[in-house]
């Protein structure tokens, strides 16, 4: 496998499964992982052996495995960097963190300041392109929401809780009123992201629970064009070698979406507490969008499809602009490696299995 490239891999959907160390409580009770990845095979999970209180005694493979040593830097190469550049030429993409609370979503997406994340990593990398792009003009704008108990909340806004609506028109699905920031360092989309954090945990009265149960968008709007005058348009059409559409005319004006969302944790809402209609709203948006990137995967592949069901949840008409056209779609699926965990890991994995 050539760049760890799978021959199975469609090229609008990259299916990542990540495990993270165990942590103190995981190692206190079993210290081993109930996961392997045999090395001569970078694409397959396997249960250790004598893994108890599972039926599933079965290989598992995906696009990519990124075991525990695997920092965010490996993340970013594997399984986002493509994605990023694509955006810079003028293609939709979006990267997703999904697994149950406490699996690492958080931490591969934002990180720390010892270890950034896929965001920052992203942000540092857009940013270094366009310096290394100088016949292209670039224009960035950010906006961050969390979708909570289908509510829209404007993260960036200087209303505290100011809450958006969805309209639908000609340019599809409209986020009425969402802050746009123009953004011209990384240094200035940090600063966006630590007063956006900053909101959230001013509005959440119980920060942990609330955490885990709402969806957070973070978008990036990329607008392009050259500055050469002289700079014939591609043809309406036209496809690159890889047999996608070619980005718009190098003059025309480029535009395009860097989407990376922070999904709700995926466990199963069952204490009386939480069977409830947020639990409910939560496990319905998780599986739309499941199907909802599953058409798409076939979509792309040619095989026939009559219906993405964008409009079955909220979280997938929010993103139905940035997924749908010629969206690249990295789906990055969070595991703890611990027995503590093997339902709900178990559960991710059939959900990553289900994504194409
Ligand atoms: P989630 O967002 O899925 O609820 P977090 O990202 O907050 O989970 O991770 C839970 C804890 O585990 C955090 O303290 C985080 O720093 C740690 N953690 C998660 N993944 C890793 C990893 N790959 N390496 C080191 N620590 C990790
Ligand atoms: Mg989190």
């Amino acid at each position: 496998y050539e760049n760890g490239m799978a021959e199975t891999e469609t090229e609008a959907v990259l299916v990542s499964v990540r495990v993270r160390p165990p942590n103190p409580v995981e190692l206190r009770s079993d210290p081993g992982s109930v996961w392997t990845m045999p090395e001569h095979d970078p694409h397959l999970l396997k249960l250790a052996k004598g893994t108890e209180g599972t039926r599933e005694d079965r290989d598992w493979i995906f696009d990519r495995i990124l075991p525990p040593h695997s920092d965010n830097g490996k993340v970013y190469g594997t399984s986002a960097r493509r994605h990023v550049r694509s955006a810079m030429e003028g293609y939709n993409a979006v990267i997703f963190a999904y697994g149950q609370t406490a699996s690492g979503k958080t931490h591969t997406l934002s990180g720390s300041s010892m270890e950034p994340g896929i965001i920052p990593l992203a942000i540092s990398d857009l940013f270094s392109q366009i310096r290394s792009t100088p016949d292209r003009e670039f224009l960035l704008r950010a906006s961050y929401l969390e979708l909570y108990n289908e509510t829209i909340i404007d993260l960036l806004s200087t209303v505290p809780g100011a809450e958006l609506h969805l309209s639908e028109g000609k340019k599809g699905v409209v986020i009425n009123g969402l802050t746009e920031v123009a953004v011209r360092s990384e240094a200035d989309v940090k600063k966006l992201l630590r007063s956006g954090e900053d909101r959230r945990k001013v509005g959440a009265t119980d920060w942990n629970a609330r955490s885990s149960r709402s969806h957070c968008v973070f978008r990036i709007t990329i607008e392009s064009r050259s500055r050469n005058p002289a700079i014939e348009e591609a043809p309406i059409g036209a496809r690159t070698p890889g047999g996608r559409l070619k980005a718009a005319g190098d003059k025309m004006t480029r535009i395009s979406t860097l989407s990376i969302i922070d999904l709700a944790g995926s466990e199963k809402h069952t204490s009386s507490k939480e069977r409830n209609a947020e639990g409910k709203h939560i496990n319905q948006s998780l599986l739309t969008l499941k199907l909802v990137i599953s058409k798409l995967a076939d979509l792309a592949s040619k095989r026939n499809v009559t219906h993405v069901p964008y409009r079955d949840s909220k979280l997938t008409r929010l993103l139905q602009n940035s997924l749908s056209g010629d969206a690249l779609i990295s789906v990055i699926c969070t595991v703890s490696p611990s027995s503590l965990n093997l339902a709900e890991s178990i559960s991710t994995l059939a959900f990553a299995q289900g994504l194409k």
